[in-house]
């Protein structure tokens, strides 16, 4: 078996589990930290072990059940998908907050997350998912795909790809970028 896999099964009712089991590895990142997140990790500096880490996030995504996790998840891999390009909108911003009050705790939920990812790795069906995104709110390209920016030097200025709408041009282009090297 996994580790952190937990299969409930009592002697007395041995033909019906009553949770399904949780196999980290088939919990992508975000999965992983919203799970932390909603779990009775400790908030604080303190480094925790793999096991400690595994256990914790059994826990949250049992807490919060697979849909509610994994929505939360896209959620939060598109906030961080805006975060990262500059490109956040008070709205989404906003709502995020509300999701996930306690800032800090989000950051160690993410090195927890990311500790377990490195030893454990994941499976190839949840890396698949692992990219996927989602918005709680408008795009800043309004669906167009694409975002005008406009800097103080008219050659800075130009329209990029969506990094949410255009995900997968974006990683192919990438993947051509770094074939090249
Ligand atoms: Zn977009």
């Amino acid at each position: 078996m996994m580790p952190g896999t937990i299969v409930e099964r009592r002697a007395d009712a041995v033909t019906v589990e009553a949770t399904a089991p949780v196999d980290v590895r088939s919990l992508t990142g975000a999965e992983r930290a919203v799970a932390l997140y909603a779990s009775d990790m400790p908030n604080g500096r303190r480094h925790h072990t793999n096991a400690q880490y595994t256990a914790w996030i059994v826990q949250g995504a049992k807490r919060l059940g697979r849909t509610e996790m994994r929505r939360l998840a896209l959620y939060l891999r598109g906030w961080q998908v805006l975060n990262v390009n500059g490109l956040m909108t008070e709205q989404i911003q906003a709502r995020h907050e509300l999701r996930f009050p306690q800032r800090h705790r989000l950051v160690r939920a993410g090195q927890g997350s990311a500790l377990t990812v490195s030893v454990d790795g994941m499976t190839k069906a949840t890396l698949a998912r692992n990219g996927k995104v989602g918005l709680d709110g408008d795009c800043p390209c309004k669906g167009t795909g694409g975002i005008m920016l406009w800097g103080d030097d008219p050659d800075a200025s130009g329209e990029i790809m969506c990094p949410v709408h255009r995900r997968a041009e974006i990683n192919a282009y990438r993947r051509t970028l770094l074939a090249a090297r």
